[in-house]
């Protein structure tokens, strides 16, 4: 039986293969916020020229005891899993293990997004090993020489159990060098999974990722290489906002991940922008249901339109 990185690993764009074979995300027709997606902080460690949270207060973070609170209220709204991402970079929070370990007493799995920069000081198991269930390492510069590649190498070895994946953004400038080197380093590391090659959807690629492809693909077949380029207007009955809400570190939610630039992709929206929160997280339960007709350009389309048959009453149901 053949495994898909894409429907495994990746979300953006694609079919929704996990969605039509989970059932608890729908419960007596109302969608559960099954997956959060979780912001504690805006503060970072890097400057990536990509970012797509440019524009946040980097200063914002949420205290670790409001942290808690928000574990333990979407818990019993039956959230499973929750992804922990930026904004900023995860790991500079203080008390960031007992963050995880708070959640995981409570039977929350997690997923982290991560720079690695921290955790590639250190020889350590780190004692996040015990509460991730994966962990995507953003690489912080694909265009010169300098990209610090020790980091690929030492937190998959201070994390061996945990499915690691590389985020590599694949720009006008790429060093095509650094895409081989990445590409190798997954091809040898038992535990990385994947390494994601994505296209920077603010500064555009031009004909760059046929090159990265050209030059990788023969390297590892554990490569996924993502176009986002052609993306959707919203759907004006946004699901995704109730099934993977997104938490920011100002104690709002917002309807997904890609907010940032559901305006356009002018340097000025690269925040999550307060028109588009739907109300402090303590309310979530009551939020209505996203008008996403207001999003020039949505990564999730294919989640919305599958929620939307998936909400539709069916007759003769067994005649598959
Ligand atoms: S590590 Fe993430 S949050 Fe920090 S600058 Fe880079 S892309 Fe932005
Ligand atoms: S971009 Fe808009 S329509 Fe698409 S998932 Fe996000 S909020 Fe919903």
């Amino acid at each position: 039986m053949s495994f898909s990185l894409e429907s495994n690993f990746t979300t953006a764009t694609i079919f929704p293969w996990k969605l039509v074979k989970c059932k608890e995300a729908i419960v007596d027709g109302k969608i559960v916020p099954y997956h959060l997606f979780f912001c504690p902080t805006n503060r970072c460690n890097a400057n990536c020229r990509w970012c797509g949270c440019k524009n946040v207060d980097r200063k914002q973070e949420l205290p670790l005891e409001e942290c808690f609170r928000i574990f333990s209220y979407f818990r019993s709204l039956g959230t499973k899993a929750v992804t922990i991402t930026g904004g900023g970079e995860p790991t500079l929070m203080k008390g960031f293990d007992s963050l995880l370990s708070f959640g995981h007493d409570l039977g929350l799995k997690f997923g982290l997004v991560t720079n690695g920069i921290l955790w590639n000081k250190g020889n350590d198991i780190l004692e996040a090993n015990k509460y991730l269930t994966w962990s995507r390492i953003s690489v912080t510069d694909t265009e010169s020489e300098n990209y610090n590649f020790s980091i690929l190498e030492n937190v998959p070895r201070r994390l061996p159990g945990v499915d690691i994946g590389i985020s590599f953004v694949v720009t006008k400038n790429v060093n095509i060098e650094s895409a081989k080197k990445v590409s190798e380093i997954a091809e040898k590391t038992k535990n990385i999974t994947h390494a994601r090659f994505v296209d920077d959807y603010i500064g555009g690629i031009g004909d760059k990722m046929k090159l990265v492809i050209e030059s990788c693909e023969k390297i590892s077949n554990k490569l996924i290489f993502q176009e986002r380029i052609n993306l959707e207007k919203g759907e004006k009955e946004c699901f995704e906002s109730r099934l993977r809400p997104f938490l920011a570190p100002d104690g709002l939610i917002y309807p997904c991940g890609c907010v940032q630039i559901a305006l356009g992709l002018e340097e000025n929206f690269l925040c999550f922008p307060h028109q588009f929160s739907m109300g402090h997280w303590s309310k979530f339960d009551q939020a209505p249901i996203f008008d996403g007709s207001k999003c020039s350009k949505c990564f999730y389309s294919n989640y919305n339109k599958t929620l939307k048959k998936l909400m539709n009453p069916m007759i003769h149901e067994e005649f598959i």
